[in-house]
């Protein structure tokens, strides 16, 4: 199955200039990987399903509207927000990520496919949760692979609107995550909306969508400094 009849089943229909996109974008991530360390996947066929796909699959959660601002907290490599912004011309999606040398990876590929709709931004999410520029400025936040829940949770919910998303792309552990983070959801300010689970072609293991809606403001003090979310868990 080719990139585009695999988008086509979320929905997606991807121009001939999307395709060539996401063309380039995987060679430079092969290429990268031998210096820098961003994947374990570099088959043609991962790199398509388990990071482009996957990524692509928050459309399961929302549709992405134009003018929407979104953020993808320890993007790594770019996964999920990358192909989203590829995907989306019309969103703008903010790539942020600790590691300098992935910063770097991420420009680089924003240079080479031209794409005017997205920004990087080199920080910890307990440091960017409190710059004004930042905080309670995003419509949608999204991670995948970055921490369990309840500190994923005070990475995600200071970044968002009142009224906006968090979606964490999680896999088999998506309920007992979201079962543990309920403390988290009460202090931060989120309310659980829904939790998708769907299929992969060719993947075996579970993934899902966790959706947590801000319903208020989250509290001051949050996130706590750098280490603490995952050092001491809500
Ligand atoms: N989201 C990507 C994916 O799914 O392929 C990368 C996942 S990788 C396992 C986790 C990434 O999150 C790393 O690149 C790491 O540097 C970044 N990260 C971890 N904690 C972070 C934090 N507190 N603030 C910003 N980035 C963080």
């Amino acid at each position: 199955m080719t990139l585009s009849e695999r988008a086509a089943l979320f929905g997606i229909h991807l121009t001939a200039e999307q395709i060539a996109q996401f063309e380039t974008y995987a060679r430079l991530l092969v290429e990268w990987n031998a210096q820098v360390n961003l994947t374990a996947i570099t088959d043609p066929e991962g790199v398509e399903v388990r990071h482009f796909l996957d990524s692509l699959s928050v459309v399961k959660a929302l549709t992405p509207r134009a003018g929407v601002r979104m953020i993808d907290v320890g993007t790594g490599a770019g996964f999920p927000g990358l192909p989203l912004a590829i995907a989306f011309p019309d969103i703008h999606m903010m790539l942020m990520e600790a590691t300098g040398k992935k910063i770097t990876f991420l420009q680089e590929v924003i240079t080479a496919l031209g794409l005017k709709n997205s920004d990087t931004l080199h920080a910890r999410a307990e440091d960017a949760g409190h710059l004004p520029e930042h905080r309670a400025r995003y419509d949608v936040v999204l991670a995948r692979a970055v921490a369990r829940m309840p500190a994923l949770l005070e990475y995600l919910l200071p970044l968002a609107k009142v009224g906006g998303l968090a979606i964490a792309l999680k896999g088999v552990t998506a309920q007992e995550e979201a079962n543990d983070a309920r403390r988290a959801l009460s202090i931060l300010g989120g309310k659980l909306q829904a939790i998708h689970t769907l299929a992969l072609p060719g993947v075996p293991d579970a993934h899902a969508l966790v959706v947590v809606e801000k319903v208020a403001h989250t509290p001051n003090g949050y996130p706590r400094k750098p280490g603490v979310p995952t050092r001491k868990p809500l």
